[in-house]
């Protein structure tokens, strides 16, 4: 590519440079119906980004103070005389009081930017029914995603991603050059018929979060509800002594270590599944079963959360010893060692299991916070795929086996004392083990050279029962090419 080539911006297919009959994008006129916060908010963003506003009100002399002395207010026939891309900021239920605009708005661009306050509110979206008012006027919808905050602050805060959606693809293309020039990321949805996904996305809270939340209290639930019986109901029935002080603090803190390593193993889990199901059908063209399809994508969310939990069991342990109950505890230990003159309580294997403990939860807190950073957007866009790869899979594999350590160490060999089963049942960390066990065996058994051999052939396109020419790399890294039929 030339450099010449380089310098031409994506977006400007329909450059129009070196075309003075063509006005370049900034410079241009753009017309804005309505003069409330998200019109004035708009003309702002549009005068800051070198355009020329002219703004249709139904009474322009008592709006015109609200906008900057750049933009030209005027009535609303006056201002859609003046350009051919007009921003209709008016909510739908107005669209029929500028029925009256038609014949001069005929032949122009209409961007419907606006929202519901329901989802699916209308049969056919707000942009569908301002095109079947106005068929003369080409209709695209687009910034309805963005507040009015978002225009005024100039993309800096918030969402920076324009949604674009016409029939017409000119007409999209024009828009997505405003939306560039105003420093926003034009994102082409398709045709109109995207509309109606497009006005719901404002509505939708947090779409993308709802399975992992919904999972990690699940999770959170059972452990809390196992480590209550075990550490205060038990108790209390077995000994008639009361512990639900414990509730707040120490039941908590048993709880988020198990929620947060379970789910650190559930973002692992489904890559296994993904590769075991590879394996079996020998293809990677087969699609995954929908659930696991929904599970892959949710595990940056997963992972996100299972870093919360331990962020907060790493704050909660921190404030252990700052309890009334812990000092009472250890004061009246220490009575009863005077008392029984016991001097030496140093006990050397404790001592080891908490220096490693400690040293091992602090080190998987850390690669987890690095995972967590890396997973947001703007340091995930500075990354290429290969490093993003490493921190998301190896990094995070990592964390997950010295998770696993942390956990060992501090269950040690509470597993075979018979008093830690209350009620017969296990401590919890024993149960925590079982997922995260499984994802590392099952990693172990792919890293095996005959399985990982196979898994890179699959995911480079050999098909069992299909006789295709492959190229792989060989341990040196060097690429062997060769033909295979199924099953060799
Ligand atoms: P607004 O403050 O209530 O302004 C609406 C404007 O519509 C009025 O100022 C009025 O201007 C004009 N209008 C034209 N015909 C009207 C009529 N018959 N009755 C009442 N008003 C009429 O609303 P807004 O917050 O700016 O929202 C405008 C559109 O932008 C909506 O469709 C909304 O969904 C969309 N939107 C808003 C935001 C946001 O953050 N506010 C974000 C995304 C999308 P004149 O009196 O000067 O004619």
């Amino acid at each position: 590519m030339s450099r010449g080539d380089m310098a031409k911006p994506l977006l400007g297919h329909g450059s129009t440079e070196g075309d003075p009959s063509v006005t370049p994008a900034s410079g241009r006129t753009i017309g804005v119906l309505g003069s409330g916060d998200f019109a004035r908010s708009l003309a702002i963003r549009l005068v800051c980004s070198g355009f020329k506003v002219v703004v249709g009100s139904r009474n322009p002399k008592r709006k015109a103070s609200l906008f900057p002395s750049a933009a030209e207010v005027t009535f609303q026939a006056e201002a859609v005389k003046k350009t051919d891309v007009i921003f209709v900021a008016v909510f739908r239920e107005h669209y029929s009081t500028l029925c009256d605009l038609a014949d001069v708005l005929a032949g122009k661009i209409l961007v419907d930017v606006s929202n519901n306050t329901e989802i699916n509110h209308h049969k056919e979206s707000n942009a569908e029914y301002l095109a079947s008012l106005f068929p003369a006027c080409t209709v695209v919808k687009g910034f309805n995603v963005v507040s009015a905050w978002t225009l005024q602050s100039g993309a800096r805060d918030g969402n920076k991603q324009v949604l674009i959606c016409s029939n017409n693809q000119e007409a999209k293309r024009t828009v997505a050059e405003i939306a560039q020039v105003m420093g926003f990321t034009p994102v082409d949805m398709g045709c109109m018929s995207s509309a109606s996904e497009i006005e719901n996305i404002p509505l939708r809270l947090l779409p993308a979060w709802k399975i992992p939340i919904f999972l990690a209290l699940g999770l959170f639930l059972c452990f809390f509800t196992y480590n209550l019986i075990r550490q205060v109901i038990h108790p209390f029935i077995r000994e008639q002594k009361n512990k639900l002080y414990k509730i707040p603090i120490e039941v908590v803190n048993t709880t988020l270590p198990c929620v947060s390593y379970v789910m650190l193993s559930l973002v692992y889990l489904p890559g296994v599944l993904a590769a075991c199901s590879q394996l079996y059908y020998g293809t990677k063209y087969r699609r995954f079963p929908d659930w696991l399809d929904q599970w892959l994508q949710h595990r940056k969310q997963i992972g996100l959360l299972s870093f919360f939990c331990a962020a907060l069991h790493a704050v909660y342990s921190l404030c252990l010893p700052m309890r009334r109950s812990h000092r009472y505890l250890l004061i009246e230990t220490a009575v009863k060692q005077a008392m029984e003159k016991k001097m030496n309580i140093w006990v050397e294997e404790e001592v080891w299991r908490m220096e490693i403990y400690i040293s091992v939860g602090i080190i998987a807190l850390g690669l987890l916070s690095l995972l967590a950073i890396t997973s947001l957007p703007s340091i995930a866009n500075s990354l290429n795929w290969r490093e993003f790869s490493f921190v998301q899979s190896s990094l995070g594999f990592t964390a997950l086996v010295v998770s696993t350590l942390h956990t060992l160490t501090y269950g040690w060999s509470r597993a075979f004392d018979e008093n830690q089963y209350k009620f017969y049942l296990p401590p919890t960390y024993t149960l925590t083990l079982l997922v995260p066990c499984t994802v590392i065996i099952a990693k172990v058994i792919f890293s095996l050279p005959c399985i990982r051999h196979r898994l890179l052939r699959i995911r480079r396109g050999w098909e069992k029962g299909r006789y295709v020419k492959f190229v792989l790399p060989s341990a040196t890294g060097e690429y062997s090419s060769g033909e295979t039929s199924s099953n060799v």
